[in-house]
């Protein structure tokens, strides 16, 4: 059986490049009858959060990428959360250790230190250098018994060069001395990504991986692994990261990652598909419009290029009008206004405030028609007219966006914590530093209440307008 996978780690909002990964491994697999699987790979117990894991089955749902396998459907190779395999990668870390394919390391992290400055004092790159191999069998008896701290590193041949074929590019040779005695579990007994994703994807029978180039560098720690356990290696294939227009790797800090914020701006789950479909592949026919269907009929992996593919909003947006033009019917469009934010749940949310501010209906669209609007447009100076000095005002608003981005549970007594929070930091009185962050988001001078809009619109959306003023 063909089976592919996508691995996201759930600590942020669903990533564009999740949902891009996945629909080319979706695409890869469906079109040879395979199974398309979805494991959470939260083993960074700092980091993981049940929300993101939400988030992103959600986001990949709402996209229509669904999977075959996973945390929440099942499937024979279950579970699909690595931080319920725990029991397993010890088994296998230990296991290794027996055949003499990776060794314990007892050193603790401020002897580390120590060996890291002393190479870096004699112009060496800071290199673990291999010194738990030292230990003796008594030692690590001795120190087992004790019960002193350890990680288990794999072992790495100390000359000779790793060579392996990925799937879209030539042979890809990288020379063993660049590569480290990975650590695999973790003093604290939780494996680390590489333990964790060869022994998953051996047992969930996964056949292909497709994953973003960044991960190259670990290609030979990973087949490594499977060669030290005898097991035989998934294909593995490395696509090219998205871009932003200036050719960087395409982040949040220069465009809107978020696959909330597509959806909450009101692009059509199948145009954003469809976009992130022309990332680096074409139809044979060069057609800008496809289906995932047609996009899976036509699909071949192989003619992926890979050179970094661009990833432009306003094409996005041009698409997306396309879409709405030649593919909706109008009841469809109808329906996809009231599903997106023209409903009663939308008008319950906003009337409670607005009912005490108009006396006609039709007072609600000037009141309240950035609950349904995307980036609003307003006089810059409204920013800043307060009262308070501008760079501070610009210093604390970009205070503000960087903390509302670590909040979990975007609420308006949460969002207000953080306001304050801010504001006292840069000596603001709280009262004028709501001023421009309500000209931020309603891109206005008078509405309803600023937080309850912020929690109404979402982190993401809010964040996107927070950052449009500060550009
Ligand atoms: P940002 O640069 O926006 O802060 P990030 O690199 O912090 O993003 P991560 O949380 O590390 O994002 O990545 C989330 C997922 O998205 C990962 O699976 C990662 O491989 C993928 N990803 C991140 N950036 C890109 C990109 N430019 N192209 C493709 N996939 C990406
Ligand atoms: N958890 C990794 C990520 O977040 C998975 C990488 C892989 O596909 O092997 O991208």
């Amino acid at each position: 059986t063909i089976r592919t996978r996508v691995a996201p780690s759930p600590t942020g909002d669903p990533h564009l490049g999740t949902a891009y990964i996945a629909l080319f491994n979706y695409c890869f697999a469906k079109q040879q009858g395979g199974e398309f699987v979805l494991r959470i790979e939260d083993t960074d117990q700092v980091r993981s959060t049940a929300e993101s894991e939400q988030a992103i089955m959600d986001s990949l749902r709402w996209l229509g990428l669904e999977w075959d396998h996973g945390p929440d459907v099942g499937g024979e190779f279950g579970p699909y959360r690595q931080s319920e395999r725990s029991d397993l990668y010890k088994k296998y870390a230990h296991q290794l250790v027996d055949d003499g394919k990776a060794f314990y390391c007892f050193a603790t992290s401020e002897e580390l230190d120590k060996m890291r400055e002393e190479q870096m004092a004699e112009g060496l790159r800071p290199k673990y250098d291999g010194r738990g191999l030292n230990h003796t069998d008594d030692e690590i008896k001795a120190n087992l018994a004790a019960g002193k701290p350890y990680v288990i590193r794999m072992k790495i041949p100390s000359e000779g060069t790793f060579k392996f074929n990925d799937y879209l590019r030539d042979e890809i040779e990288i020379p063993w001395e660049n590569v480290d005695m990975q650590v695999l579990l973790k003093a604290d007994g939780f494996p680390t990504y590489f333990l964790a994703n060869v022994v998953d994807d051996h047992h969930m029978q996964i056949s292909h991986i497709f994953r973003g180039e960044e991960w190259i560098n670990s290609a030979p720690k990973l087949l490594k692994l499977y060669e030290d356990f005898g097991w035989e290696a998934p294909v593995l294939g490395h696509l090219p990261l998205l871009r932003n227009p200036d050719k960087s790797k395409l982040s949040k800090r220069k465009n809107p990652t978020s696959i909330n914020y597509y959806k909450e701006m009101g692009y059509l789950p199948e145009a954003v598909l469809n976009y992130l479909g022309r990332m680096g592949w074409s139809m044979p026919d060069e057609r800008e419009k496809f289906t995932l269907n047609e996009m899976i009929e036509n699909f071949d992996m192989k003619r992926v290029s890979l050179g970094g593919p661009v990833f432009d909003v306003d094409k996005l947006s041009w698409l997306n009008g396309m879409w709405i033009r030649e593919n909706l019917t109008d009841e469809q469009l109808i329906q996809r206004f009231v599903d997106w934010k023209f409903n009663g749940e939308m008008l319950a949310k906003v009337l409670p405030e607005a009912k005490a501010r108009i006396n006609t209906l039709s007072d609600l669209v000037d009141l309240a028609g950035h609950f349904v609007g995307g980036i609003p447009t307003y006089d810059p100076a409204l920013l800043t007219a307060g009262k308070a000095d501008e760079d501070v005002i610009r210093q604390a608003l970009q205070f503000f966006v960087w903390q509302l981005e670590g909040l979990r549970s975007f609420d308006k007594s949460a969002i207000f914590a953080i306001a304050k929070e801010v504001a006292t930091f840069h000596e603001l009185k709280i009262k004028d530093f709501l001023e421009p962050i309500f000209v931020a988001i309603t891109g206005k001078t008078s509405s309803t209440s600023v937080l309850d809009a912020m929690e109404i619109l979402g982190s993401d959306l809010s964040r996107a307008r927070l950052r449009v003023a500060l550009a």
